[in-house]
């Protein structure tokens, strides 16, 4: 691989890419947002999600999930729209009966949970969704078997697994993942067409024609359950409000590591940084972009 095709994400980078707020903009100019995920015994996952994609900018929100995730969800993101999905014992079931075509852009998995009977759902948007869809979490895990189905999609598609959920994907060993991320991305991406951001410590995020960018923000901080709900929040926010996506993907990365170093850097240690403590440090961050 040409190494001119693999550049590290700067500051300056998102700096001069971050989406503007223009003095007479008005909700619609940032973004209709739909999150699709959520179950009755996870209501954290998704309400996370949701109030980064609030706190980052998108103009409006829905969020669709099982009607009795929607309870314990709607408290913390009161900014919000929601959708109640069809449900088993608390769990999505079925297709969802809402017309996705009025959205800008879509996340879907959060907090899902991966039984059999959600799949359909999986299936349902990677199919209808005609806006840029990212997908993550247990989102991921059902998309095993449709990645055909993804391939067909005419509009942008972002996948954003961690080494686990991406090892699962490929039919590969975690350890075979991290010791050549760069390559089964590339792969990855150039085979399906898709947007990979590969998490971790590094984080690569290669585009469907194989340039690749490396976020070297964040820290150990964000080893913990949640902050890739968040970042998957915030990386629906960023697509909802930029013309390109490998820059909302690039500039979220960065927002979402930087917003750790941050707060560890204050108010916070790696010890007890939680996912909900990012989301409320994004202000911050956010201030030095504009
Ligand atoms: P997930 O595994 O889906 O919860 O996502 C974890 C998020 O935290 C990703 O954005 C990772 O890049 C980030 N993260 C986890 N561990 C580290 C680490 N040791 N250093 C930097 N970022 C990390
Ligand atoms: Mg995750």
């Amino acid at each position: 691989l040409p190494s001119s095709t693999r550049k590290v994400w700067q500051w300056e980078d998102a700096k001069r890419a971050f989406p503007k707020r223009r003095a007479n903009s008005h909700k619609g100019s940032h973004g209709k947002g739909l999150i699709v995920g959520g179950a009755a015994n996870m209501p954290g996952s998704i309400a996370m999600s949701a109030r980064a994609t609030l706190r980052s900018g998108a103009g409006l929100l829905t969020v669709a999930a099982p009607g009795s995730a929607i309870q314990n969800v709607a408290p913390y993101v009161q900014e919000a729209t929601f959708l109640p999905l069809q449900e088993d014992s608390g769990v999505v079931n079925g297709q969802i009966d809402t017309d996705v075509s009025n959205y800008d852009g879509v996340a879907l998995g959060m907090g899902m949970g991966r039984r059999l009977k959600s799949h359909k759902l999986v299936e349902d948007l990677v199919c209808k969704v005609e806006s840029p869809l990212l997908i993550d979490a247990d989102g991921l895990y059902q998309l095993k078997d449709i990645l055909h189905l993804v391939k067909e999609r005419t509009n942008p598609t972002v996948l954003t697994p961690h080494p686990g959920e991406f090892a699962h994907l490929v039919d590969q060993s975690i350890s075979t993942i991290v010791n050549a991320p760069f390559y089964y991305s590339r792969k990855f991406s150039e085979t399906y067409g898709v947007y990979t951001v590969l998490k971790g410590p590094v984080t690569i995020i290669t585009a469907p024609d194989g340039r690749q960018y490396v976020d070297l923000t964040g820290n150990a901080g964000l080893a913990k359950g949640g902050s890739g709900d968040v970042l998957s929040g915030i990386l629906l926010a960023m697509m909802l409000q930029s013309n390109s996506i490998m820059d909302a993907l690039n500039i979220g990365c960065m927002v979402h590591g930087l917003t750790a170093e941050m707060l560890t850097e204050s108010e916070h240690s790696m010890v007890d940084l939680l996912a909900t403590d990012l989301i409320e440090g994004l202000s911050q961050t956010f201030r030095t972009f504009s």
